[in-house]
């Protein structure tokens, strides 16, 4: 085991990449998806290992869109599941959304692993084992969701997604809310609401607005989601990389 001492001036990146090896130990997270982590520690990195002042906006704004779907889902992949298992579950129980396991390498194996492990972290049902819905225009593996599920969401929060996936999803029509620390990725631009921050950060940032939106009119929902702008999150987010510092 890796002892990381508190002191450690980056012990939380330090700590969430164990989090990503043990979830590799466990069949939980592909070898691909360490490829994944490494690439969001160096954004992390850029962005000062912090939240920024506009992705805690997006975080607010994607809470807004939770509160008001009719059928809002949570998208699970390897990465999310070995970083903040319980962190979706109090998500999806605060939002009312559903929680839907849906991987890039989908294996049976570790698709049971993470509803198991889900499971384990509290949640009640988890979809994506019965996969017969389809997102158009994927490749076949690529392309398998429920029905019931992202298959029939009107708002999906998919973070570190694919590129490919996202674009098809957002192509579907579907509100999608995505985590990823690039701002410069597909899955970013392909986004209705980008939220540019690790997603260790942006979970309970999410639940929390969530709970403090929860007695606010549709109204007023509404509004949040109106005076959002998706190209001024994603620019301030490449500022906060360039420039460092402010924001
Ligand atoms: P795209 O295909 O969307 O243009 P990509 O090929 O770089 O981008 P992938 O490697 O498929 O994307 O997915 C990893 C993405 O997830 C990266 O953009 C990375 O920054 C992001 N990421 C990795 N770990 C985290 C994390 N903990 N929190 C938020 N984002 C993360
Ligand atoms: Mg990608």
């Amino acid at each position: 085991d890796v002892e990381v001492p508190e002191s450690h001036p980056r012990y939380e990146s330090l700590l969430t990449r164990h989090r990503i090896e043990e979830g590799v130990e466990k069949g939980i997270t592909s070898k691909q998806g360490l490829i994944a982590q490494g690439r969001g520690e160096a954004f992390d990195y850029l962005l000062g290992e912090r939240t920024i002042p506009s992705a805690r906006e997006a975080e607010r704004v994607a809470a807004a869109y939770l509160l008001l779907a009719e059928h809002p889902v949570l998208s699970v992949n390897g990465n999310v599941a070995a970083l903040c298992p319980g962190e979706m579950v109090e998500l999806a129980e605060a939002s009312g959304a559903a929680l839907e396991v849906n991987l890039f390498n989908r294996t049976p194996e570790r698709m049971q692993a993470i509803v198991d492990h889900l499971r384990e972290h509290g949640a009640e049902e988890v979809l994506g084992l019965t996969a017969d819905g389809r997102i158009p225009n994927l490749d076949h593996e690529r392309a398998k969701v429920d029905r019931e599920g992202i298959g029939t969401a009107d708002v999906v929060l998919v973070p570190l997604e694919d590129g490919d996936r996202a674009e098809a999803l957002a192509a579907m029509g579907k509100t999608e809310l995505v985590v990823d620390l690039n701002p410069m990725s597909r899955s970013a631009r392909s986004a209705t609401v980008p939220i540019v921050d690790n997603i260790v950060r942006a979970v309970p940032n999410v639940t929390e607005s969530v709970r403090e939106l929860r007695d606010a009119s549709r109204q007023e929902l509404e509004a949040i989601v109106e005076a959002f702008d998706r190209e001024a999150a994603l620019a301030a987010a490449e500022r906060a990389i360039r420039e460092g510092g402010e924001e």
